[in-house]
């Protein structure tokens, strides 16, 4: 769930509702929000009780012996069908974690339990940049010098450290963060429908956009001057200085891709076109060898799920589509729905998620991405097929 903007891995929150599972005594079916998970009669959990729930994709503290009997399960949080149902996440009593104390619904415990990512480049990509991530990569290059002594002795210290980074350090250490000087730009989150069931009750007609899993990437072009420009790629997180940066992935996708699609022209062409623009931005998922491809392309591709310009702000999604398919000859999520209605229960809405992709209709889609197109507000529905086959 998304606390304070960030992904909170592991909340407090209360149990709404329990249900007996057939055929097996000593395990329940409860629901919190829009989540459905296997607890343990052991437990005891009540009704209304406060618990502590960990969403999938959470890895639990190894060390913390009240995670013991996650040790086969690698102490990682998946979907899984156990007891012939679908269990997501992980719901304890608040009241074995003393250190909580009678915590608040929706308080983020993520750090003070120790939860991270269970996949590692999760940890990388989704978190801040590290603010050392410089100095390893400043090492990295001058191997000899940092291995001495005298150098490591500097390096221990913070002042040492700047002293070393002015002398050996380079631009291109310090991948520069994400821009915020952009009215309309903003790192592409979308929260999970479980955790806001109201959604349910939203009567406006919504657009559905198919998710697809793979990187994010954003590519902004700002006027500086009459015919001067700079060009901006970046990632979830951070800018990515040029096609050299090191990446999670074992080349940079982000690049190919403007390379792919000649995206910094194209925006150029735009802006003097529309010379009233301060800036243009594309955001869309790059898709291919990231992620294990589970798309199965041959090669690389961005579909973009967003235009937006520094004068009308995000472009409704079908207005969007248009622009990007002619005016850039590139490719948009596909639009599965114009005039989706919710239906009033979670268990139907959950379905509507799986399906094929319409990108490659071989494959399982990742799930959709609404959006209600009168106040552009949005959130995903990803596919609990789709988690049972990939993880997650
Ligand atoms: P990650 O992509 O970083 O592994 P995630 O998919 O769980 O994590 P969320 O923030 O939950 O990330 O979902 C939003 C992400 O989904 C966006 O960052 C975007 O990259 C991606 N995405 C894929 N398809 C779409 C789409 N059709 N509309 C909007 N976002 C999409
Ligand atoms: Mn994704």
């Amino acid at each position: 769930m998304l606390i304070n903007g960030k992904r909170a891995l592991a909340y407090v929150v209360t149990i709404d509702e329990i249900k007996p599972i057939e055929g097996y005594d000593r395990v329940e079916y409860a629901r919190t929000n829009g989540w459905w998970c296997i607890i343990s009669k052991n437990d005891n959990i009540q009704v209304g009780d406060k618990c502590v729930y960990f969403e999938v994709d959470s890895k639990v503290n190894s060390e913390d012996a009240r995670f013991a009997f996650l040790d086969k399960r690698h102490y990682k949080i998946k979907t899984q069908k156990m007891c012939k149902v679908v269990s997501q996440g992980l719901l304890m009593p608040l009241k074995l974690f003393p250190e909580l104390g009678d915590a608040e619904v929706n308080t983020d415990v993520t750090d003070i339990l120790k939860v991270t990512y269970s996949a590692d480049d999760d940890n990388v990509r989704k978190n801040k940049p590290n603010p050392d991530a410089k100095y390893n990569s400043m090492a990295a290059r001058h191997k000899n010098i940092f291995k001495q002594k005298w150098a490591r002795w500097l390096m221990k210290r913070a002042w040492g450290r700047k002293l070393m980074f002015a002398i050996f350090g380079r631009k291109k250490d310090n991948p520069r963060g994400w821009p915020t000087h952009f009215q309309y730009i903003h790192k592409t989150d979308e929260e999970r429908c479980e955790n806001i069931p109201w959604v349910l009750k939203i009567e406006d007609p919504l657009v559905v956009t198919e998710k697809l899993d793979g990187t994010s990437c954003t590519y902004i072009l700002e006027r500086k001057g009459k015919n001067k420009f700079e060009f901006y790629v970046l990632s979830r997180n951070i800018r990515q200085q040029d096609e050299n940066q090191k990446t999670y992935h074992d080349h940079n996708i982000y690049w190919d891709l403007a390379f792919k699609y000649d995206i910094e022209n194209k925006m150029r062409r735009y802006m003097m076109e529309y010379p009233h623009l301060n800036y243009v931005c594309i955001q869309g998922e790059g898709v291919g060898t990231v992620q294990g491809n589970p798309l199965k392309l041959d090669e690389d591709d961005l579909y973009v799920f967003n235009f937006i310009t520094s004068d009308a702000g995000r472009y409704p999604s079908t207005t969007a589509k248009v622009i990007i398919n002619t005016m850039f000859g590139m490719k948009f999520v596909p639009i599965l729905d114009e005039n989706y209605r919710m239906p009033d229960n979670m268990e139907e809405f959950k379905q509507y998620a799986d399906g094929p992709s319409a990108v490659n209709p071989k494959v399982k889609r990742e799930g959709v991405v609404i959006r209600n197109p009168k106040d552009d507000f949005s959130f995903k529905n990803v596919s609990r097929e789709y988690l049972l086959k990939h993880g997650g």
